[in-house]
This record gives C-alpha cells, structure tokens and sequence, in this order.
C-alpha cells in the first residue's frame, strides 16, 4: 500500500509538471506571438504612413531596412518586388499570388502565418495597401514553439529532474503521514481509533468480524475443554488419527500406554504389529479389533474408520487395558483345571477301594483298612469342597453376614483352643502374646484367617517346636502375627504360596490334609479387610506371617 500510494503521488506530480510546462509554454508562446504580431502590424502602420507622406519612399525606405531586424519588403502593384531588406529584389519571384498580398490588394491588408517544421519556425507576415497602389510587407521569424522547446529542452529536463527529485521526497514524508494512522490502528479494538473517516465501515465490520472470531473460539475452547475432560477421565486410551495419518489428538491413558505421540505418524506412534494393522485397516475404511501385547501389558486395540461422504479419512483408536481381566480369565481357568484334577484324586481313590470291597477282593483283615481310607478321602473330599466354597464367596463377596465389632485377641485365643489337640499332638506349644484389639469386620472370615495361619503353622512345625499368636496395637493399626519355629519356605517360594492350589511339597502337604487353598483363603480374607499381608521365612528356622490392619 505505502508503495502504491508513493508511486501514485510520483505519477500524479509527474504529469501535473508535464501538463503544467506544456500549458505555461503553450500559453506564454502564444502571449509572445499576439505581441509580435502586434508590433510587425505596428511598424507596417508607420512604415506604411511614413512611405506615403515621404518624398522619396524608396530612399526612406532603404533607411529604415537597414536598421529593422524585420524582414521589410516593397511590392510593386503588378507583384514585382521593389525592395527587400533580406534578398536582392532582382532575385525575388513576382509576390503577386501570394495570399498575404492578394488579401493586401483586396482588403487593404492580409496576413499569413508560415510554418517551417523542418527549420523549427514561424513567419509572420503582414501586408498594407498603399495609396499608390504598390503593397508593404513586413515579416518577423520567431522560432516555433517545438523549435522554442528545442532550445530550452536542457534546461527543462533539468529543472524536471529537480522538481521530480523534491517531488518525491515531498511523495514519501506524504505518504508515511498517510500510512501512519493505519499502521498505528488497534485491531484488538477497531472502534477505538481515531482515524480516517473513510475506514470506519472497516473498522466496524472488523469489530463485528473480532467480536464472531471471539465467540466462536470460545465455544471451541470450550468444547475442547468439555472434550479432554471427558476423554481425560477415561480409563480407555483413545488416540484420533487425521487424514495424513498422523495423530491428531491422544488422551492421558493414550500417552500413558505410548508416550506423548501427538503430531506423529502411526508408524513412529508404536511400534508394534498389531497396532500399525489396525490403524492401517480403520485408515482404509475397515473397523478392526485386536489384542496385543505393549511394555508388558495385554491390550485391545479397536480401530474404526470416521467417514464423511462414504470417503474414509481419518481414525479413532481405543486402547483398552485388559492385563487384570486376562489374568482373571487365566486363573479362572488354572482353578477349574486344579479342583478338577484336585477333586478326582481323593474320588479315584474312595472308588478303587470301595471296588475292592465290592468285588469282595479284598481280604478280611484289610477291609476295615480301607474303610478308614475311604473315609479320610471322603473327609478331604469335603474339606476341599469346603475351602472351594469359602474361596469362591470371598471371591464374589458373596457374605451374608454383616459386618461387626471383633475382638481379636479372643478370637485368636478360641482358635488356639480348637487347635490345641493338633498342636498336642505334634508336640507343639502354642501360646498367645498381646492384648485386646478390636477391628471391625466379618467374624467368621476373620476366625477362618486366624484357623488357617494358626493350623499351618502347626502343621508345618517341627517336634518340640513353637507357635506364637501375637496382637499389637499401634499407631492406628492393628498387627496380628503367627510366628512358628518350623520347616519354614524357601525364598524362591515366597511369591507364589498365596496362589490358589500352590504348595512347597505336594506330599507333604497332602498327607497333613492340606488342600493348598488355605494361604489363598487368608489373602482373600485380609483383602476383604483392607488389610495388608506380609511373609517372612527362612527354611528350617521358621515362618512368620503378618496381618495388618487399619483401625476404624
Ligand atoms: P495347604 O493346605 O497345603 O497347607 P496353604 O495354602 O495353607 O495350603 O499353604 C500353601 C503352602 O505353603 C503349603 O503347602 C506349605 O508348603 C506352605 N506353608 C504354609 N504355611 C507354612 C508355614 N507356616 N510353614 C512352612 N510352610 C508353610
């Protein structure tokens, strides 16, 4: 603009000098030739009076050629030239045809005005009748006003080259005092300024325009707000995929799974197989759901297109955490596989000797021998689908009790009471530390946590060796310890005894009437309490297991 602007002031002094030199010559040219004209008329007058009243007009005349810078000629009547002051009359040509003299003969006077292009000049000519019958002709040769121009032409395209020079400093202070106002305008707030008259229709539709743009940001700020709250909020990762393929948007579990991968391409987002095919795949129009395996965590991937005008061209991709409910679904399985094969064992055996008995293959003194057998079998039997059923309630929480105030250190005296045959006949003390400690909870979960921790420790004693019950109270919390002196586990074990059906040696285990459920009952019943388990053994020195809960 200020260019424009610049250059419009430069060609409009341009041609105001052009036109400007034109018409002041053109004017003062012609200003000159009216007063030429003048003065040839002039003298022709008193040449013309002093001829007639002179006594010798070719004498007076001769004087006054002499002195005239004017071309002065003296014509006879039948055209002959008498006397010129500029050629020879002998050599003149008979002037009688000439228009000037003609309309001199005629009218009394003529004139004619003769231009010569080629020499650049302009003669004027002015012819009287005299009263004896011969014509005057006075002439004067000025230059033209192209042969005027020519001579002047120096010193006019200097003095132009000057004027354009000022002309277009003139042009550029003009134009920076024009362009300020427009530079220094507040956009923020058009209706502000102070400026030219002829901008504020502008100013007004910009400030409609502002205030549309203002709006309008602000609900999509708003919807962006409203969306990353929602998409921030969700467990899901949801990654938006844009035409280019590249990743338009990916919220906090998205960027927790890859990292921060805006702006990538879904190649450079992951790595792995399973999600490039599934982008790739939404991308060409197709949904697709998929499970993979990312940084050690199971996922499903489920891709679909976003269409518009049946033309696929972008992609939303959810990424669902599924390691927990694959876990589940493992564990669920290893546990139907367990108690099938856990439940035939003990069965196959009641069968075998019950067949022996039937089939009366059995000798007499045996029968009552396999009797007891089937009978411990059986037992297991039920104390195994005993435990499944107790596992299976705290599995669901599935309780039909309520919860309530339970005093411990009772509880864990009446379980050392139960016990204390067993402990009698393994040869082991059991005894009890602590004082009273309440908790609030489900008693009889609690009492089988205690019976469980209390029998184990027990069980896998050794002669003449010791288990303490003890109950701390402390700093909020409620510590509940059973510490025995017995075969204690090897570390490579720690991580698993609270598995479903695990057990340090199987046949051991099985011939204490162990089931490998009760550590798995413990932790699901400490669970159920809000509270937290812990182990510590070292083999054939002793174990201890730990229960802390908090205080409500
Ligand atoms: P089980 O019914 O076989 O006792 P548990 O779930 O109670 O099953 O225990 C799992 C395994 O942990 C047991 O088989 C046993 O090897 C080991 N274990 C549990 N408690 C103790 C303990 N106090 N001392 C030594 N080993 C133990």
């Amino acid at each position: 603009m200020r260019k424009r602007i610049f250059q419009s002031i430069c060609l409009a002094c341009f041609i105001t000098l052009v036109l400007s030199t034109v018409c002041i010559t053109g004017v003062i040219y012609n200003d000159l030739a009216k007063e030429l004209k003048k003065e040839v008329e002039n003298q022709a007058m008193y040449i013309s009076k002093a001829i007639e009243s002179a006594d010798d007009a070719r004498e007076y005349i001769l004087a006054i050629g002499k002195e005239s810078k004017n071309r002065i000629t003296l014509i006879s009547s039948d055209g002959t030239v008498i006397y010129d002051n500029y050629v020879p009359a002998e050599k003149l040509e008979n002037h009688l045809s000439r228009p000037e003299i003609q309309a001199a003969i005629f009218y009394g006077e003529g004139e004619l005005t003769r231009l010569s292009e080629t020499l650049g000049e302009k003669t004027y000519y002015y012819a009287v009748h005299l009263k004896s019958g011969m014509v005057l002709r006075v002439a004067c040769t000025v230059k033209s006003i192209f042969g005027l121009m020519k001579g002047v032409a120096f010193w006019i395209v200097l003095i132009s080259f000057v004027i354009l020079f000022i002309s277009t400093l003139i042009a550029r202070i003009i134009t920076n005092l024009i362009i300020r106002p427009i530079n220094n305008l507040n956009l923020n707030d058009p209706l502000s300024n102070d400026t030219y008259e002829e901008l504020s229709p502008l100013l007004t539709r910009m400030e409609k325009q502002n205030r549309k743009i203002k709006s309008q940001f602000d609900e999509l700020s708003a919807r962006q707000k409203e969306f990353d709250y929602i998409t921030g909020s969700m467990n899901e990762g949801l990654i938006i995929f844009g035409e280019n393929a590249t990743v338009l948007s990916a919220n906090k579990s998205a960027k927790k799974v890859l990292g921060n991968i805006l702006g990538r391409s879904y190649l450079q987002a992951c790595r792995d197989v399973n999600f490039i095919k599934a982008v790739e795949s939404a991308l060409g129009g197709r949904s697709f759901v998929i499970k993979t395996n990312i940084n050690g965590r199971v996922y499903q991937l489920s891709a679909n297109p976003v269409e518009s005008n049946l033309k696929s061209y972008a992609a939303v991709l959810f990424i669902i955490d599924i390691t927990d409910k694959e876990q589940a679904e493992k564990m669920r399985y290893e546990f139907s596989a367990n108690v099938s094969h856990e439940l035939k064992t003990p069965l196959t055996s009641i069968l075998g000797y019950a067949e022996i008995i039937e089939k009366g293959i059995a000798k007499k003194e045996d029968i009552s021998r396999f009797a007891k057998q089937i009978h411990t079998e059986a037992a297991r039997l039920l104390t195994l689908i005993d435990d499944i059923i107790r596992l299976s309630r705290l599995d669901e929480g599935n309780l039909i009790q309520e919860v309530e105030k339970v005093e411990l250190s009772g509880l864990c005296k009446s379980v050392i009471d139960e016990l204390s045959e067993k402990a009698k006949n393994k040869n082991v003390k059991v005894s009890f530390e602590g004082g009273p400690a309440a908790v609030l909870g489900y008693r009889s979960v609690l009492h089988e946590m205690v019976y469980n921790l209390c029998d184990n420790a027990i069980k896998y004693n050794k002669g003449n060796g010791s288990v303490i019950v003890k109950l701390e109270d402390e700093n909020n919390k409620i510590k509940l310890s059973v510490f025995d002196t017995g075969v204690g586990i090897a570390p490579c074990h720690h991580g698993r005894i609270f598995e479903r059906f695990y057990r340090v040696d199987k046949s051991h285990s099985k011939d204490t009437g162990g089931t490998g459920l009760g550590l798995s009952i413990v932790k699901h019943a400490a669970l159920l309490h809000d509270a937290k388990i812990s182990l510590e053994s070292r083999p054939d020195v002793g174990t201890t297991i730990t229960i802390v809960f908090n205080k409500k």
